[in-house]
């Protein structure tokens, strides 16, 4: 029998931090009966609002669906522009596409992936009804400055806070005074509950629409009907979708952002650990927190310069040789097939951290000695 050299455990680009708590509390939901939309979901809205410094919290499927129930509350429609990144995750356009607007890319400034006000502004028109704007990785984009350019454009803005629970604007969260944020609780993001999302808002009639909208267009939940002693006949005010969040999840949730505090000081202390092992590796621009906040470190991305040694590509194949889970950094939606025909300006930014950039392993349960290997391989290939 031949020698068998021990390949070390693969190291995941993300891990959900889960435990026998999460397990307990989605149990008991299960055996109070109660799975669907009920008592766990309300309570998860009030303590998720409450933790980003909005009136008021709606649960939903998905962030993708968060983002779309927004742009209905929006009244949007065929005929208006929406402002998006093409740098995000192909939702934050697609979105767009289900109201029947239009998205228009705009390109992002290189420090934080980000919209700014002039890459929104040299992409504006006169139908541009409003801007999706994307905490990129978790990286804040600069709200005070959008918030005050959309409202002399007259045009609403929208905070895409998929990967920002935790993320900072001058001291405060994310999704403090946004008009309306939506979230994700997918495992790739820093808290969740399997698959789904929320929308906070400070507005009541909007908030109160959107509970309506994600259940049918029901002018009463089930939960209500099931809490009266009177029968209540509900009516379908206008047409709805079922996108609500199970109870099951919601109880997983309440978990989870339980542990956000402790999760956020862990990726923050894991992200400067990276930048103190690469400081030296020439040609390497990890991301960084921007003058106004702080990040959670949802992502790790580093941008090797043109000249570096390797191609992204190789680099990540190198690392996925040596058991490690890179991925390639945050998508360009203008790129792909979906977007095929659909005009768009030059995205000089956009293209170069799409092609170029790539995302480290980095999770909660992550050992020094694991990144200690990811450093290994990439100070490895800086030197070819
Ligand atoms: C993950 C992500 C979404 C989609 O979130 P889901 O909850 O999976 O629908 C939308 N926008 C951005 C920026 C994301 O990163």
């Amino acid at each position: 029998m031949s020698a068998q050299v021990e390949t070390p455990a693969r190291i995941p680009v993300m891990i959900p931090w889960l435990g026998e708590e999460e397990a307990q509390a989605a149990a008991d939901a299960v055996l109070s009966g109660w799975v669907a939309q009920g008592p766990r979901v309300a309570e998860f809205e009030r303590v998720f609002a409450e933790r980003v410094g909005a009136e008021h919290g709606i649960a939903v499927s998905s962030c993708t669906t968060a983002l779309h129930l927004a742009l209905v509350a929006l009244d949007l429609g065929p005929g208006d522009e929406v402002v998006v990144p093409s740098l995000s995750f192909i939702a934050t356009a697609n979105a767009v596409r289900y109201v029947g607007a239009e998205p228009v890319f705009a390109d992002v400034e290189p420090a934080t992936g980000n919209l700014t006000t002039l890459t929104v502004d040299a992409v504006r028109t006169a139908r541009t009804k409003a801007v999706i704007v994307v905490h990129q990785g978790g990286v804040p984009a600069d709200v005070d400055a959008l918030r005050a350019a959309c409202a002399d454009w007259d045009i609403a803005l929208v905070e895409d806070a998929a990967c920002a629970i935790g993320s900072t604007v001058g001291g405060k969260s994310v999704g403090h005074g946004a008009l309306l944020a939506a979230w994700s609780f997918h495992p790739r993001k820093v808290i969740t509950t399997g698959e789904g999302g929320m929308v906070t808002t400070d507005n009541a009639q909007w908030a109160q629409r959107l509970r309506r909208l994600r259940e049918h267009g029901m002018n009463a939940s089930a939960a209500q009907r099931h809490a009266s002693s009177k029968p209540i006949l509900e009516s379908y005010l206008e047409v709805g979708y079922n996108y609500r969040m199970t109870d099951v999840q919601a109880a997983i949730g309440l978990v989870q952002l339980g542990k956000l505090d402790e999760m956020v000081v862990r990726r923050r202390a894991l992200a400067a650990r990276y930048d103190d092992l690469l400081r030296d590796v020439p040609g390497l621009s990890p991301v960084r927190d921007p003058a106004y906040g702080q990040g959670n470190f949802q992502s790790y991305w580093v941008l090797p310069a043109e000249d570096f040694p390797v191609s992204r590509d190789d680099l990540l194949a190198a690392l996925a040789e040596a058991g490690i889970s890179a991925r390639r950094g945050i998508m360009a939606s203008h790129l792909e097939p979906a977007y095929a025909g659909h005009p768009f300006a030059p995205l000089p930014v956009t293209e170069r951290i799409s092609r170029d950039s790539l995302i480290l392993p980095l999770f909660h349960t992550m050992t020094y000695d694991q990144q200690d290997r990811v450093v290994a391989v990439v100070r490895d290939q800086a030197r070819r």
